[in-house]
């Protein structure tokens, strides 16, 4: 099962692609924790990465391909995999299109994961406090939402023109919307 998890910022797409990992035996990929580990070694690319990111802004498209391809040819992914933060552009979604034509492994499914925006900023501001992100201050916060709906929410229009988008509500408890989103994942395989 090859997957894209679709969602604002803290619409939950973390904590639900970690479970779905388990439950669905493929790896979790998440473009912003391979960014956060480059910065956390200090590498090139992290160096380059990491104002961007505290911005609030997108990480060159360039970049995010190469790391992408990268983690792609690892074996692990032969069986399927969860992406979680990429494709967050029209660009990147025609790339990632482009990239898994040429291994053969098409996307199956996107979830999107919807959430409306205040909500989205409570619960930013409270994983600030608990887990003290670099990028969760108020003025990064409104750059990702605004990059979000400038520049991702068009994705959502580009896999449901395709006939590979499921929309989940992604209010609730976490294991409510994770049963939607197993729902929604298998009905489609079926
Ligand atoms: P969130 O969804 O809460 O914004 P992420 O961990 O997905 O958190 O991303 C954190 C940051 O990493 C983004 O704001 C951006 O700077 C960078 N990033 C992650 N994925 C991408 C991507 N696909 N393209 C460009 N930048 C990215």
């Amino acid at each position: 099962m090859r997957l894209v998890l679709l969602g604002a910022p803290g619409s939950g797409k973390g904590t639900q692609a970690a479970r779905l990992k388990d439950a669905l035996g493929v790896p979790h990929i998440s473009t912003g924790d391979l960014l956060r580990a480059e910065v956390a070694a200090g590498s090139a690319l992290g160096l380059q990465a990491k104002a961007v990111m505290e911005r609030g802004e997108l990480v060159s498209d360039q970049i995010l391909l190469g790391m992408l391809e990268d983690r792609l040819s690892r074996p692990d992914t032969s069986v399927g995999f969860i992406l979680d933060g990429y494709p967050r552009n029209l660009a990147q979604a025609n790339a990632l299109d482009g990239l898994l034509e040429r291994i053969g492994q098409p996307v199956d499914l996107a979830v999107q994961l919807d959430v409306g925006t205040e909500l989205l900023i409570q619960r930013i501001a409270s994983r600030a406090q608990l887990e003290g992100r670099s990028d969760d201050n108020p003025e990064s916060v409104r750059n990702r939402l605004r990059v979000y709906t400038d520049q991702t929410a068009p994705v959502i229009d580009y896999y449901r023109e395709r006939g590979k988008l499921a929309c989940v509500f992604g209010v609730g408890d976490m294991d409510e919307v994770f049963a939607r989103i197993l729902k929604a994942v298998r009905g489609s395989a079926a």
